[in-house]
């Protein structure tokens, strides 16, 4: 047996669910047979191409989030590892150099590549794919897999609060109430945040952080930056994490947060967008990029699965579960803006669809 059923991108926009061939782990990395992957924001771009994900070679499968089981390991030279056959795991999307000055800094993210083109792993949108066995990270027996599955996106927001410092009594506005946007609120309020609003077009996204203690403006019918100030005795938003990657975004972020406050851009913007740096130095605001996450944030993200503090808030992330054979029509449905679904997760063999309320 060395097919597989796999994602396979062949063109701007094209590809299916096809069989191909088992990707053969080298030296140093392991087999994984899928589990559970998700669907990124960015994945659809991928998709068709967009300049903003990426460029990449066709044909091949998609897909970078996932919750999967170690079947081979290819350890010739017994180096140490952290995972063994059989474990649950979990790990980041990319296979940067390691030697490089940002890789050396612990900013794997942007590895330079000074040293030969970063790696690029085979997709997990497949029954099986391939990955260092250095970054992978083994999930804890018991963990709910559902939960297990949001590990990368987590990492990520692990990143953006711990880099940003949010901390004790900051007050925080996240524009945009996906994924990511949720989880950088979750943490921002688990670090002691005192109050956490977020601002969204979707009235089911905003009844859902609403259900979750979560304060809500909407996009379109509030005014978010007056509210921001109304809502801060006057002063502005401590932190703004924009999420949406959009203009309006963008213009609210700047107008909302505080005098010597920061804004941490976390959307991918698919088009160009104008910033206005008048405001960013009329008001001395910080801005911290962020691309991914650091070294050892993924660990971070994992301690905390592990850990069960806030797998029952992590859990209603996931909205819909997909046969894996469904995956173009998963990410069609990935992009519906009416915002039903927040995190959709493929599975291999699975007889229909499942909806999560
Ligand atoms: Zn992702
Ligand atoms: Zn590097």
């Amino acid at each position: 047996m060395d097919k597989m059923l796999g994602f396979f991108v062949t063109g701007p926009g094209e590809g299916g669910v096809r069989m191909g061939p088992i990707p053969k782990p080298g030296i140093g990395q392991a087999l994984i047979r899928l589990e559970y992957a998700g669907i990124c924001g960015g994945d659809p771009a991928i998709f068709a191409h967009n300049n903003y994900g990426g460029t990449p070679e066709d044909p091949r499968v998609t897909g970078h989030e996932f919750y999967g089981r170690v079947v081979a390991i290819n350890n010739p030279e017994g180096r140490p590892c952290r995972v063994k056959v059989g474990d649950m795991v979990v790990g980041p999307q990319d296979a940067p150099c390691g030697i490089c000055d940002q890789c050396l800094a612990g900013r794997p993210s942007i590895c330079s590549g000074q040293y030969g083109a970063r790696r690029r792993p085979s997709g997990c949108f497949a029954e099986y794919f391939e990955r260092d066995f250095d970054r992978l990270f083994p999930i804890a027996p018991g963990v709910d897999p559902l939960v297990a599955a949001i590990a990368e996106p987590l990492a990520v927001a692990v990143f953006d609060v711990r880099f940003s410092r949010v901390g004790m009594g900051d007050h925080v506005l996240i524009i945009g109430a996906g994924a990511i946007g949720i989880l950088i609120g979750l943490l921002a309020r688990h670090n002691g945040a005192s109050q956490v609003v977020f601002a969204e077009l979707s009235q089911h996204r905003l009844d859902l952080m609403a259900s979750m203690g979560f304060g809500t403006l909407h996009s379109a019918k509030d005014d978010v930056a007056a509210e921001a100030h109304r809502l801060t005795g006057g002063a502005g938003m401590d932190y703004v994490f924009e999420t949406s990657g959009s203009q309006p975004g963008w213009d609210t972020s700047l107008a909302a947060v505080r005098h010597g406050g920061t804004v941490v851009p976390v959307g991918l913007p698919y088009v160009d967008r104008k910033v206005d740096f008048g405001t960013i130095y009329r008001k001395e605001i910080d801005l911290l990029s962020v691309n991914m996450h650091q070294a050892g944030d993924f660990a971070k993200g994992v301690d905390l699965i592990n850990s069960g503090v806030l797998n029952d808030d992590f859990r209603r992330l996931v909205t819909s579960v997909w046969p894996l054979e469904k995956a173009k029509e998963a990410l069609d449905a990935s992009v519906d803006k009416s915002g039903r679904d927040i995190k959709i997760l493929l599975k291999p063999g699975l007889d229909e669809q499942i909806v999560f309320d």
